[in-house]
């Protein structure tokens, strides 16, 4: 998670299940996981906004793990010293057990810092997509893109919105070619119909255009915008719309997508930050994607990134669509994915 303002992450202590509670009282805590059960292997794999992530090995059983430290910001001290980031993101693990959305293995306290134990994962999507040497032909676009949805709709499925779906949110295992969805530091439940949320989420270059347009009331459907520039990315091995701000943003989608008017997308004129923009015709999406694309892939893509959030389909709807259902090519095995003989797969889980 990258663009998270501090507020933003605020979390009411009511939003946390019992559960949460116990697995991170002191005593308990302390009893069936200390600190001293984990040998670090190499510190700082991955530091992002919230926390650094060391790889360790658990020494009881041999596991190799991804230890995430939650810093602690002044809010949070304030607020009992618990990084509320930390405690968002151990209630979606809990809540969502599913085998392409990351799992927490253990989570201790060590020094008043929260501890967040995972399964090690060798790589992001966006690594991959770096990786020029790596061929990603249209079986394994599927493969990944199914991953991602399965991971999404069991998220959704529980009330919760991501609201950071990027590349490098997505981990992989080399061994297993297992995608998984990570970095709930952002998400939450979607509760009350009448509860403004913030529209300052998702990194920038796949916020959908309703949060570009300032909406507080918004549904799952952002999550599916992500997912559709994600799986455009995944053929062009660029980001779709690559633009500065929200403005910049928005002319950079209005140009591919179209001009919304209240035709194609009712309401949009009633979002808080909503000027009118230049006309731009919609551009054909076979147009924006290479010929590795199939006429299925256009599809989906095309649906996936609909202005109009209403209109975009569900995570289960898209993983129904033909173009994982019947049409050729069939998605690979995610075994057979190009980046499965790797080194460091032996040493993944
Ligand atoms: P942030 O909110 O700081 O972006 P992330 O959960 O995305 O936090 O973690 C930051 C980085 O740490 C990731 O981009 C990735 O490189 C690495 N990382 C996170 N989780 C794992 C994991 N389970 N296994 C291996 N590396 C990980
Ligand atoms: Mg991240």
């Amino acid at each position: 998670m990258n663009h998270a303002s501090p507020v933003s992450v605020k979390m009411s202590i009511k939003q946390l299940s019992p559960v949460s509670f116990k697995a991170l009282s002191p005593a308990s805590v302390k009893s069936v996981s200390p600190a001293s059960k984990y040998e670090r292997l190499e510190s700082n794999i991955g530091e992002g906004t919230y926390g650094k992530v060391h790889k360790a090995r658990d020494t009881k059983t041999g596991r190799i793990v991804a230890i995430k430290k939650a810093k602690v910001s002044a809010q949070d001290r304030n607020m009992g010293g618990i990084s509320f980031t930390a405690l968002r993101e151990i209630k979606l693990m809990q809540a969502v057990r599913h085998p392409n959305v990351m799992g927490c293995l253990d989570v201790f306290a060590d020094g008043g810092v929260i501890h967040l134990v995972m399964e090690f994962m060798d790589s992001d999507l966006k690594q991959i997509l770096e990786d020029k040497s790596l061929s990603i032909d249209e079986t394994h676009v599927k493969c990944l893109a199914q991953q991602l949805l399965r991971g999404v709709a069991a998220l959704h499925s529980k009330w919760f919105v991501h609201r950071d779906i990027t590349p490098g949110n997505i981990l992989v295992s080399f061994r297993s070619g297992t995608a998984k969805l990570g970095d709930f530091g952002f998400a939450r439940t979607l509760g009350h119909k009448g509860r403004p949320l913030t529209p300052m989420c998702t990194t920038m270059w796949y916020r959908a255009p309703e949060l570009l347009y300032g909406a507080k009331f918004y549904g799952q459907a952002v999550d599916m915008w992500s997912t559709g520039c994600l799986m455009a990315e995944l053929y062009l091995r660029q980001a779709l719309f690559q633009g500065r701000g929200e403005f910049d943003m928005l002319t950079k989608v209005f140009e591919k997508r179209g001009t919304p008017n209240e035709e194609v997308w009712r309401d949009v004129s009633a979002l808080p930050t909503f000027v009118e923009f230049s006309q731009h015709p919609k551009v054909p999406i076979a147009t924006l994607l290479p010929s590795t694309c199939s006429d299925f892939g256009h599809a989906i893509i095309d649906r996936l990134l609909s202005l109009d959030p209403k209109t975009r389909p569900t995570a289960c709807e898209a993983l129904v669509h033909d173009y994982f259902a019947s049409a050729w090519p069939e998605p690979c095995e995610p075994h057979d994915l190009p980046f499965t003989w790797r080194e460091g797969g032996a040493a993944a889980l």
